[in-house]
């Protein structure tokens, strides 16, 4: 689940958004000011902030440029009125990465911080060779080894097992699975995907009956937690 962290010192603008976001699984955090955002952000891991331009004391602007001083890389999306006069080239140069115009429909904003966090996990690189337990991982090649041995995966398997790596520590869901892995065009029975997860820990897992890498979320999909 994605941990989102919104500065907004306009309440009921506040709650709508956390209740929106909140009813489209992302869980949310809220400042009401910039410097209550910046305690959160040293106690707490978030994968985007949601900041308001226009704030009581340190404003938007000002936070951002703070964000990135003390070396935060997450996305920054920044929120303002039509109303205000912004400089959004000051913006992309303080190190915002987007910006949505109050006021903004519940789509737009999910479609917005999807495309964000899409965009910033795939920035998130998995190295060519990944191990974890007793399993080594060689990308490049599409060779799996355990305890040195190599271990013959099909490609589904593969590129299954590549989707839940990228992703850690995120759930993904079956239907994500099924149209990253088999496409838009081909719509094969979600057990399709259960078989091949049960497959791969047959491979990899010490014990395949309690899995200690790819875990199962009941009724949503798999995690990989190695
Ligand atoms: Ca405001």
């Amino acid at each position: 689940m994605h941990n989102i962290l919104l500065i907004e010192d306009e309440h009921g603008m506040a709650e709508g958004i956390k209740d929106a976001l909140e009813l489209h699984g992302f869980k949310v955090k809220h400042a009401s000011s910039a410097e209550i955002g910046e305690k959160f952000l040293e106690t707490e891991n978030f994968d985007l902030v949601l900041l308001d331009v226009m704030l009581p004391g340190r404003d938007g602007y000002e936070m951002c440029r703070l964000i990135r001083a003390k070396g935060f890389n997450l996305p920054v999306v920044m929120l303002t009125a039509r109303s205000e006069e912004v400089d959004k080239v000051v913006g992309l140069e303080i190190g915002a990465d987007d910006y949505i115009t109050k006021p903004f429909s519940v789509r737009e904003l999910i479609a917005r911080i999807r495309a964000m966090l899409r965009r910033t996990s795939n920035i998130k690189e998995t190295p060519n060779v990944f191990s974890f337990g007793h399993v080594k991982i060689d990308f490049c090649a599409r060779k799996v080894f355990c305890n040195n041995e190599p271990v013959y995966l099909t490609g589904t398997e593969f590129d299954i097992l590549k989707l839940l790596i990228d992703d850690r520590p995120n759930v993904i869901s079956r239907d994500k699975i099924l149209n990253e892995i088999w496409g838009y065009t081909f719509f094969p029975d979600s057990r399709i995907v259960d078989t091949h997860v049960l497959n791969i820990r047959k491979k990899l897992e010490c014990d395949p009956k309690s899995p200690e890498y790819i875990k199962t979320h009941h009724g949503i999909g798999y995690r990989f937690t190695g």
